[in-house]
């Protein structure tokens, strides 16, 4: 077994790890798993297809605080993510990680203006 990326022969069936479909060796599984992947097509489509296969649209099957985000973007058009925990009187933390999710959804996506990141609806 040959790992997908650095091609290097991996002796040990044990080692092979599998991620996204590629069989990698332990360095480049790791590798992969801290690489950002803000616009990672695989986890967009199954984020999509996991709310298909679930009969879901709009914002069947969000959270509450997701569902408060995405008001708050139909309201305001678009807001800052500091704006939003302030409006919604979340830690921001909070929202960077519910904006992560909203936009693996392609509900909400993320807009440079003025050099200041907005969130907006897809
Ligand atoms: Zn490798």
């Amino acid at each position: 077994m040959k790992c997908d990326i650095c091609n290097e022969t991996i002796e040990d069936l044990d080692d092979v790890m599998t991620y996204y479909g590629k069989n990698l060796c332990e360095d480049c599984y790791i590798g992969e798993l801290h690489r950002p992947k803000p616009c990672d097509p695989m986890a967009v489509s199954s984020a999509k297809k996991n709310r298909e296969m679930m009969g879901q649209s709009g914002t069947d099957g969000l959270t509450s605080l997701q569902k408060k985000i995405v008001e708050h973007l139909k309201q305001h058009g678009k807001a800052t993510q500091p704006d939003i925990a302030e409006a919604l009187n979340v830690p921001i933390g909070e929202v960077q990680t519910q904006f992560g999710v909203l936009r693996h959804m392609e509900i909400a996506k993320g807009t440079k203006v003025d050099g200041k990141v907005y969130m907006t609806l897809f």
